[in-house]
């Protein structure tokens, strides 16, 4: 136990040590931001960072993705660390010397900041490799911020194969540079999406008997579709179902023809998450046929609810309380957002948490997806020192 404390301080004080540098990766991947699914050039900074480490890296992975393994001298647990490294159509309007080179793309969710900080947990890792009881498999993951996303197209790949745990971070500014946000159970939503076509019969403004109106099917069926959360979900349960677009009509004595909307479904359960897709679909059907109008359904079904199991989330919570002391370990809220971490939950135990980058002095408290979001890069300490507890409760 002493030999492993020893160890952990000794890699702390790498991280210590090698603060700059972290952050001068972070700087170059805000400076040369990629979009979702176009990452290449992230992708090879990535890939020739691990080689210098000394790992063994596989690209390619369910698209850019990429693996670092880092493989201990003694045999024991695997544990699989992700970030992501996906940049938003966003133009950065931060005036500081690492801003956005590429117009319109922008690091505006702090991506750049997990991937610079697990790049510096695999290079802390390294230097002590002999010491570690099995194996540490870092997760380089693209197109977090595009459905379908990239997670389930790694996770397909088989970066889990072998893993025994896996843990994620994000950062979050708004939380406090110095805290940390845990919580087990269901904490993001499932998100799915939908667009209803409804086929009525056009005609004149004046002769309505002669025509099937879909604006007023469509508005019966938005009024309809409010009901499936009030009267239909277990109260106890969570579900959203918001209509974002009601498209028809183009003028103003002319009955429409079609109607469009589209909307949005979120949920945690699985089966509350089944029961509203099939509840969306039989008010479209029973209403169109009522009235006598056509229709089709496009139903996407989105990231999976993300569930931190509980278990591994208390042995973090207990982990993080030694690394920041116990009051710096706040309970982590759900909500009705979406994170494709959650395609690796459900194959593995463990658990995706938040780290703070909130500094107001810095201007680091503007939203994430947010034209000025940046972070306080002591963040990037916090996330390497969290990461690395973790490896040494398992691997030391
Ligand atoms: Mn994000």
């Amino acid at each position: 136990m002493a030999d492993a404390q020893q160890l952990l301080n000794k890699i702390e004080k790498f991280v210590d040590g090698n603060f700059q540098e972290v952050v001068n990766w972070r700087r170059h991947m805000h400076q040369y931001p990629e979009l979702s699914f176009k990452e290449e050039k992230t992708a090879q900074f990535i890939k020739e960072k691990l080689l210098s480490f000394g790992l063994q890296v596989k690209t390619n992975i369910g698209g850019n993705g990429l693996i670092g393994i880092l493989e201990g001298d003694q045999p024991g647990k695997t544990i699989a660390l992700r970030a992501d490294f996906d940049a938003l159509p966003i133009h950065d309007e931060k005036e500081v010397p690492y801003k956005s080179q590429n117009p319109g793309v922008m690091h505006a969710c702090g991506h750049d900041g997990h991937t610079s900080a697990l790049l510096g947990t695999a290079q802390a890792l390294s230097v002590y490799r002999e010491k570690l009881k099995g194996k540490v498999v870092f997760i380089f993951q693209p197109a977090e911020e595009t459905p379908p996303g990239g997670a389930k197209f790694m996770v397909e790949d088989g970066v889990l194969d072998g893993v025994d745990y896996v843990f994620g971070i994000h950062l979050d500014s708004q939380a406090p540079l110095g805290k940390v946000l845990v919580g087990e159970g269901y904490q993001m939503a499932a998100v799915d999406k939908f667009a209803i076509h409804i086929q009525g019969r056009g005609g004149h403004g004046a002769r309505p008997h002669e025509a099937i109106d879909s604006i007023v099917i469509g508005t019966e069926i938005v009024s309809a579709l409010q009901k499936i959360v009030s009267r239909g979900v277990d109260p106890l349960k969570s579900a959203v179902v918001t209509i974002g677009v009601f498209q028809s009509g183009s003028a103003f004595n002319v009955i429409a023809d079609k109607a469009v909307l589209e909307g949005t479904v979120r949920t945690f359960d699985e089966d509350v998450r089944k029961q509203v897709e099939n509840q969306i679909r039989s008010i479209v059907e029973g209403i169109t046929s009522a009235f006598g109008a056509g229709y089709s359904i496009d139903y996407l079904n989105g990231y999976p609810a993300l569930y931190n199991h509980p278990q591994e989330t208390e042995t973090v919570r207990s982990l993080l309380s030694e690394v920041f002391k116990e009051e710096n370990v706040l309970e982590m809220k759900p909500t009705m957002g979406a994170e494709d971490f959650s395609y690796y939950l459900r194959e593995k135990p463990g658990t995706y948490f938040r780290v703070g980058s909130q500094n107001e002095d810095k201007a680091t408290h503007y939203p994430h997806h947010h034209p000025k979001f940046d972070i306080d890069e002591r963040a990037l300490l916090n996330s390497q020192k969290s990461f690395i507890k973790i490896v040494s409760h398992y691997l030391f």
